[in-house]
């Protein structure tokens, strides 16, 4: 094994320091993943601007979003070889607890979050529970695996909403999840609107040939119901997390819309209840993604129906991850960053 790999801690106050530490082997049921490319998610923006630092401390390395090679394997570690391509989902259930007796073992109440509350893939050398892999087929880079774990949220959530073809879609939030939740909704046959006041990303929204609109500069409930013959949008993603965003979702659902909350709200925002009430809309909650959306993602990867070039906006070496992290933190045409871990990755 390698004696030294270089791994980036978080430290607080905005700083990653980079270090050559050495690598631990696997434990039993483990295997170890050489790192190619690991996405910075915007959980690990939130965590960098120092609002998680009371859940993952001052050591801990960040990453999830990740790609890599089986490098090898611990005791009792079955279907697997070295040099494998692989990504991880990064959800560990715990001990047992209802959740998981009822088969949501993917929201568990004893979740850890690999990447957070344990160490995650910004290192060369990373240690995770074989039962996390998914295998990356020949055909999709590694560079593209990258995008895996943030596709499958958004099969997640198109999964959950029943989405039909030929119905009408309205993606509010343009940001990373929201673009693959439009780009997803739309290979499903979903005729997608996407609401966004960045103009950067409404200009990249309509070059990957989505309607757009940008709600601060028109009507949004006009323009929705004009585009769908007063009926309202029978599909609708809430990807942004503020109180316009809940005003709008209720007021342009069509008669048993459905409303996706995809959208972490730190707040509790006012909800037009008697919408729901009124329309029959549906409020389905999405958190994270199961094995069964991780499969879909890498198919659909693998299909081409999703635009990686698009999304890609950024990659560094590792060494640069504080550069990387400041970076996103500010350029408003900035997508997907993603630190290439391993100087071999392909
Ligand atoms: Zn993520």
């Amino acid at each position: 094994m390698t004696d030294q790999i270089t791994a980036a801690f978080y430290r607080g106050d905005k700083t990653f320091e980079v270090m050559q530490i050495a690598p631990e082997a696997p434990a039993a049921g483990e295997v170890q993943i050489e790192v190619a490319y690991c996405g910075i998610c915007g959980t690990d923006l939130h965590a960098y601007l120092g609002h998680m630092d009371q859940r993952i401390g001052f050591s801990r390395i960040l990453g999830h979003e990740m790609s890599g090679r089986i490098a090898a394997l611990g005791d009792g570690v079955d279907g697997w070889a070295i040099g494998d391509r692989v990504v991880v989902r990064p959800l560990d259930p715990g001990e047992d607890n209802p959740a998981i007796q009822r088969g949501h073992s993917h929201i568990s109440h004893n979740l850890k979050f690999l990447g957070l509350d344990s160490q995650g893939a910004m290192q060369q050398l990373w240690n995770v529970p074989a039962f996390t892999l998914h295998r990356v087929p020949e055909n999709v880079s590694l560079r593209d695996a990258a995008l895996i774990e943030p596709l499958a949220v958004a099969c997640h959530d198109v999964r959950l909403s029943g989405l039909k073809p030929g119905e009408d879609v309205l993606v509010i939030g343009g940001g990373p999840i929201g673009m693959l939740v439009a780009m997803v909704a739309k290979a499903a046959g979903g005729k997608v609107t996407i609401s966004e006041i960045n103009e950067n990303r409404l200009a990249l929204a309509s070059k990957l040939g989505f309607d757009t609109m940008n709600p601060t500069k028109t009507d949004p409930v006009a323009e929705i119901m004009q585009k769908t013959g007063d009926k309202g949008a029978d599909v609708i993603f809430e990807v942004s997390g503020v109180q316009p965003a809940v005003d709008l979702m209720t007021e342009v659902g069509a008669t048993r819309a459905r409303i996706v909350m995809v959208a972490i709200h730190a707040q509790k925002p006012q909800i037009d209840l008697f919408r729901f009430f009124w329309r029959e809309l549906q409020l389905i909650g999405a958190r994270v993604y199961e094995p069964e959306d991780y499969e879909k993602a890498i198919a659909s990867i693998a299909a081409g129906e999703i635009d990686a070039d698009a999304m890609i906006t950024d990659i560094r070496p590792l060494a640069e991850i504080n550069e990387a992290f400041d970076e996103l933190g500010r350029n408003p045409t900035a997508m997907k960053s993603l630190l290439k871990i391993s100087e071999q990755a392909l």
